[in-house]
């Protein structure tokens, strides 16, 4: 029914699963700082998984029911606190685009923004608590600046995965109220949340992948 659509989120899933095995060493290492080291590992694995799992899928499959079986090979497979994030992450996009043949900028902005919200409602962070969400947020909210001032999607990526990594980078100064990493906080000042350094990881590939 919706073979493009599926398609292009299967191919996406492989640039992600590439950037982060990648930078999986640099991910475990930041995560040992005041962590249990294992964010490299379980983000591949799960991302690996994600992929077994869109590639296995029936060819004519929508971008629904794949996103939704690849999140859950992610969470099944990388267990871990962002295993559960991300996969929840991949139902929601699918569920927010449905099952189109294709979709427009503004589909993905929204999908962006359901996706957001649900990791905030799971996880229970706010923006300055050092977790992933001071990537995605500004990820989300720059995504949709851009899609409604007009720009097209690869412009209006490019400038979210900026806005990512910026995002990523100003947790180094933040000490963190969630997840693994709060018994040890003051280690962890000065150096990045792993989790928000992966997602803008991703971010970076996605929007090459679409500028290309
Ligand atoms: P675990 O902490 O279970 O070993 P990972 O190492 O894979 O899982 O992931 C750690 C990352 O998960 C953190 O760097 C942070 O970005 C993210 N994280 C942890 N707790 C939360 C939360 N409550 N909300 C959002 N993100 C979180
Ligand atoms: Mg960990
Ligand atoms: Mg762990």
């Amino acid at each position: 029914a919706s073979r493009r659509a599926a398609e292009i989120a299967r191919r996406m899933l492989v640039g992600a699963r590439d950037a982060i095995a990648a930078e999986a060493d640099r991910l475990g290492e930041l995560d040992a700082i005041a962590g249990d080291g294992d964010h490299g590992i379980g983000m591949t694995r799960g991302l690996t998984a994600a992929v077994e799992a869109a590639e296995s899928a029936d060819a004519a499959i929508g971008v629904r029911e794949l996103l939704q079986r690849a999140g859950d090979a992610w969470s099944e497979t990388a267990g871990g606190t962002s295993g559960a994030l991300w996969g929840a992450a991949l139902a929601e996009v699918g569920l927010s685009l449905g099952s189109p043949e294709d979709f427009t900028a503004a589909d993905v902005a929204t999908a962006v923004a359901a996706a957001h919200a649900r990791v905030a409602a799971l996880g229970g962070a706010e923006p300055g608590d050092k977790t992933m969400l001071d990537a995605m947020a500004p990820f989300d909210e720059t995504l949709t600046e851009r899609v409604h001032a007009g720009s097209g999607i690869a412009d209006a990526l490019a400038a979210a995965a900026t806005a990512a990594r910026a995002g990523a980078e100003a947790t180094s100064a933040m000490s963190p109220r969630r997840g693994r990493a709060r018994p040890l906080a003051e280690r962890s000042i000065g150096h990045p949340d792993p989790g928000a350094v992966s997602f803008s990881i991703i971010a970076a590939a996605l929007a090459g992948w679409v500028a290309d």
